[in-house]
């Protein structure tokens, strides 16, 4: 067994809770590193960059926040995360410089409201991803809120899960338009159609082994199995224990779910997962439902529901102050239900606007600073937490990726969006290989001195025929990296070669 099996097998990350306690009484200093890597079971992640805080990630499912949730958010960020928060790219939050001793009274205030860090780090089941605007989008063929929420409570306190040979990820959407990402997750339930009594009726094909990590990238391949809504939690477990108890685990860097399959091959593991439900498995169907990838959902729309639009606010990499929080979360629950969802691309939504209201909404001061209409470059550029605050960190990233799109978009602001995602490592929490324009964080040397720099990868898009980009250019050092995007972006928009989402509706 490698160091962590060890730690997991010794004691569940979910015991630590008994200890913590005691943690707060000798200080981190004192507290052995097994307990301080078990307090990520808690979403509690030790930052050596934060002065010793810790950063606090938590889990909102389908990225939907009730009113109380948010605010319970904006009072933490308020109380203890020095008035800014995160939101990630897979519809979680983060908030920084937390303090151990504070953690219980942060759970318990998490709790009230339904909300929950747990489970957010390490070998984990993290934040199920689904499509921001469920429920409202015109176009969805099935609203998954229920069944992401359902896997959630599954998953959630049940140490049934809480030692898998790595972390694992879930996407579940029933729109047409791969919100969530199903091709970079380890299951990834895709919509599509079979018929039923002469009609066609939606369910999901399944997707298996996507993951972006440092040493492999790779998209999910189709498992060619069909479930219906009912089967969706049902086959879900049945994955995760496969994983569970027969994923690999002698080798950290070769134990997600696609290794598995590789070992296995997708076939015998259709044929064990017969084997751990209680119904005939169905092939995949072909009425699959994926048209294109909408990158974002910026702007104001109509939803399904006759005489309200939903309004998509784009804030810049992500980052929140808990003001900017506090009057979003205010006008939705001026204008909307009090509802604010997190999106994939670092924004926000606020559901359910009456048309009445569009245009009243429209001049709200709030939208100077998170735009609905923001410029191309801006709009398209998702980044990782980078050197500021994270410690595997090798380049800065959120402010040089906004100052950079902010250039671009002086030449190419007009124009047809294009995403522009920054990692800064090769960690890839920025999802570089799945936009238009990657950027992974690396060092090069300018006259013998050393300096950020980064590789750039070029043509990754998900959606239909989802495809990760490819490297075309070392080690250019940040200094540069305006200048040659300039060039690439020209090249790229006279050959049309963007695949562009749809952000008309
Ligand atoms: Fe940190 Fe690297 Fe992840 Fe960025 S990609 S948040 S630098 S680990």
């Amino acid at each position: 067994m490698n160091k962590i099996e060890q730690m997991k097998a010794e004691k569940d990350g979910l015991d630590i809770l008994k200890d913590l306690g005691h943690i707060i009484e000798q200080g981190i200093e004192k507290t052995p590193q097994e307990d301080i890597d078990r307090l990520r079971w808690y979403g509690l992640f030790y930052r050596k960059r934060l002065d010793g805080h810790f950063m606090l990630r938590i889990r909102v499912p389908n990225g939907v926040l009730n009113e109380e949730q948010w605010r319970i958010v904006v009072e933490l960020g308020e109380l203890y995360g020095r008035g800014f928060v995160d939101i990630t790219s897979r519809q979680g939050l983060q908030i920084r410089w937390i303090q151990l001793k504070d953690f219980p009274d942060i759970l318990l205030k998490l709790e009230k409201v339904g909300l929950s860090p747990l489970q957010t780090g390490f070998d984990n089941v993290r934040n199920i991803m689904g499509c921001p605007v469920a429920g409202l989008d015109e176009q969805e063929l099935i609203d998954t809120t229920p069944l992401i929420r359902e896997i959630d409570q599954m998953i959630v306190g049940n140490k049934a899960f809480t030692n898998l040979p790595r972390k694992f990820n879930i996407s579940l959407s029933g729109c047409c338009e791969d919100c969530a990402h199903a091709d970079i997750n380890d299951i990834g339930f895709v919509p599509a159609q079979k018929e039923r009594e002469g009609l066609h009726v939606t369910g999901f094909n399944i997707n298996l082994g996507g993951a972006l990590a440092p040493t492999y990238q790779k998209l999910a391949e189709p498992a060619n199995i069909f479930v219906w809504p009912d089967q969706v939690v049902s086959i879900t477990r049945a994955i995760l224990e496969l994983y569970r108890d027969f994923g690999p685990r002698e080798k950290r860097f070769k134990a997600r779910l696609m290794h598995l399959l590789e070992d296995w091959g997708m076939e015998r593991f259709r044929e064990e997962l017969q084997k751990k439900v209680e119904w005939q498995l169905e092939p995949a169907s072909p009425l699959v439902k994926v048209t294109s990838h909408r990158g974002d959902h910026i702007g104001l729309h109509a939803q399904k529901q006759s005489g309200y639009y939903y309004a998509g606010l784009h804030v810049p990499v992500g980052r929140l102050t808990t003001q900017q929080l506090l009057s979003c979360g205010l006008l939705a629950a001026q204008y909307g239900t009090g509802e604010v969802r997190l999106t994939a691309h670092q924004d926000l939504v606020i559901p359910s606007i009456p048309e009445e209201m569009v245009e009243e909404f429209r001049s709200e001061p709030i939208l100077n600073e998170l735009s609905i209409d923001p410029k191309s470059m801006l709009r398209g550029t998702v980044s990782c937490t980078g050197r500021q605050h994270c410690d595997k960190a090798i380049i800065e990233t959120k402010n040089f990726a906004v100052e950079t799109a902010k250039l671009l978009d002086k030449q190419f602001g007009g124009g047809a969006p294009l995403s522009i995602h920054w990692s800064g490592c090769p960690n890839s929490c920025g999802q570089h290989q799945i936009a238009d324009i990657g950027l992974q964080g690396t060092k090069t040397k300018i006259d013998g001195v050393m300096v950020d720099a980064v590789d750039i990868y070029l043509g990754g898009h998900l959606g239909a025929e989802s495809k990760l980009g490819q490297l075309v250019a070392s080690k250019v050092p940040c200094s540069q990296v305006h200048d040659i995007l300039e060039g690439f972006i020209q090249k790229m928009q006279e050959s049309k070669q963007v695949q562009q989402p749809n952000y008309t509706r």
